[in-house]
């Protein structure tokens, strides 16, 4: 195959030169992981723990580096990616601490004793996309590694660089060999293989809805578990008897955030129509200082996007006369302005996960009108809800669709709680305690007692 070319999408300049992986390779990496697999499922709890402590630890001393090389392969401010960096230490922390904490029952039964026990799966495939490479990486892993798994991971062609270098800090932190495995392949090869694979008991996937639906038919051949992590096309919903100055304060992050290329994004900004001019009236004031350019400049709010390709594709969404278009550098870099267009429900901008910083302004007239809109599309990945009726807030938390949903923030992932989707943003949970349900099987074996 032909050599990989790792851009920095800022500069359009080339970063990085690597071999890709094809079927030869991801079959080497799964058996490495098979052949490790005993050991480290053996490993005393104490021990997993130990070093899931030390890959934490490390992460932390070396967040820095990590972060440059996040923001030079995907854009990504540096702030955002030193976040994200803080998250990945988070996540091992946590899940060096989930290892003692997840075992089985003890169930009454007739005739004898009935345990049940937490078993690993095996080799888990794990399949990233370019958005958030290392923090999704490490959400999968985390949660994998701690049930005694070993694993091959494929982050995206683009954004490969971080998995790299964390695969060499596991080794470093004193994880045995084979036990994390990383292929740089694309996706129709490397990816197709981990699928297909009999030795490859999960496929771990965040991507596209369109790939997610791929890996789960590929997956029916050989039985294997799935955990999908989708699409979105989440709602902001700003009520009348909201905080409209904070509603509208924390809105542009909310969608232009990581330049919209964020499955969490509300992208669907939804206004009762009775305080709508005002909304919008600060919604663009506060549109129009997000801090567009330089992503490694402190203070910059969003990069650019991924790639030219990319640009394309949510140019494409954009017709007509927008409410606001911001302003963007001059120069290489695949840059897009942030974006406020009025639409109805029924608006391809409205239905299609742009990811790009393309927000559509939808207009309702009441709670029930409210529902309805936010509820009427295939996704249910996230959400807001602006009020100051707290009773409204959690009727209408109860009535929509979607996995993850904050009410007054933006704030939508947590190491401690639960993430994941409703509908077609997929299913299965990551992060907390229920991510380790994913990456174990529980096995009940009964004790006759009889004599
Ligand atoms: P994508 O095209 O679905 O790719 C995701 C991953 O799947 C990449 O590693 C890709 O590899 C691989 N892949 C592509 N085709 C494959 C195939 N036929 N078999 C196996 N693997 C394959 O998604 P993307 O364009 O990278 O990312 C954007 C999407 O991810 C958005 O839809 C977004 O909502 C979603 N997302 C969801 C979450 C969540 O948690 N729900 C989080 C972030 C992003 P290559 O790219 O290397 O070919
Ligand atoms: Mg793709």
């Amino acid at each position: 195959m032909t050599p990989l070319e790792v851009l920095n999408p800022a500069t359009e300049k080339p970063i990085a030169t690597l071999e890709r992986a094809g079927i030869e390779e991801t079959d080497r990496a799964v058996a490495a992981a098979r052949a490790a697999y005993p050991a480290w499922r053996a490993v005393k709890p104490a021990d997993r723990a130990r070093l899931l402590r030390r890959v934490a630890a490390l992460v932390e001393e070396h967040a820095d580096g990590l972060a440059r090389l996040e923001t030079a392969n995907v854009g990504k401010p540096l702030g955002d990616s030193r976040w994200e960096m803080g998250m990945v230490a988070d996540v091992f922390h946590f899940y060096a601490g989930a290892v003692e904490k997840h075992y089985g029952d003890t169930i009454p039964v007739a005739g004898g004793v009935d345990l049940t026990f937490r078993e690993p799966l095996g080799v888990v495939g794990l399949i990233v996309p370019w958005n958030f490479p290392l923090m999704l990486a490490s959400w999968k892993l985390g949660p994998a590694l701690a049930c005694g798994n070993t694993v091959v991971l494929k982050p995206a062609e683009l954004t490969p660089l971080t998995a790299l270098r964390f695969s060499e800090l596991a080794l470093e932190a004193g994880i045995p060999e084979g036990v994390v495995n990383v292929v740089v392949g694309p996706g129709s090869v490397a990816g197709e293989r981990l699928i297909a694979h009999p030795d490859v008991a999960k496929i771990g996937f965040t991507g596209s809805t369109e790939v997610g639906r791929h890996v789960m038919e590929g997956a029916a051949k050989t039985i294997k578990r799935v955990t999908l992590e989708l699409g979105g096309k989440s709602a902001n919903v700003i009520f009348e008897d909201a905080d409209l100055e904070r509603a509208a304060a924390a809105a542009p992050g909310a969608v232009f955030g990581n330049a919209g290329q964020d499955c969490c994004a509300r992208s669907r900004i939804l206004v009762q129509k009775s305080v709508y001019d005002r909304f919008m009236k600060l919604l663009v004031d506060a549109t129009s200082k997000f801090r567009v350019g330089d992503p490694e400049q402190e203070g910059t709010d969003m990069g650019p996007l991924i790639s030219a390709d990319h640009r394309r594709k949510v140019a494409a969404f954009v017709n007509g006369t927008p409410l606001f278009k911001g302003k963007v550098p001059d120069g290489d870099g695949f840059w897009f302005p942030c974006t406020l267009v009025a639409a109805t429900n029924e608006d391809p901008v409205a239905r299609e996960e742009v990811f790009g910083p393309v927000a559509a302004v939808i207009p309702f007239t009441d709670e029930e009108d409210a529902v309805r809109i936010a509820n009427d599309t295939p996704y249910g990945l996230s959400g807001s809800i602006w009020t100051r009726n707290g009773a409204r807030a959690l009727r209408v938390a109860r009535a929509l669709e979607t996995g993850v949903l904050s009410i007054n923030s933006n704030s939508s992932v947590r190491v401690t709680t639960p993430f994941g989707g409703f509908k077609q943003s997929g299913f299965g949970r990551e992060l907390g305690m229920h991510a380790m349900a994913g990456y174990s099987e529980v096995k009940n074996v009964f004790i006759s007692t009889e004599a």
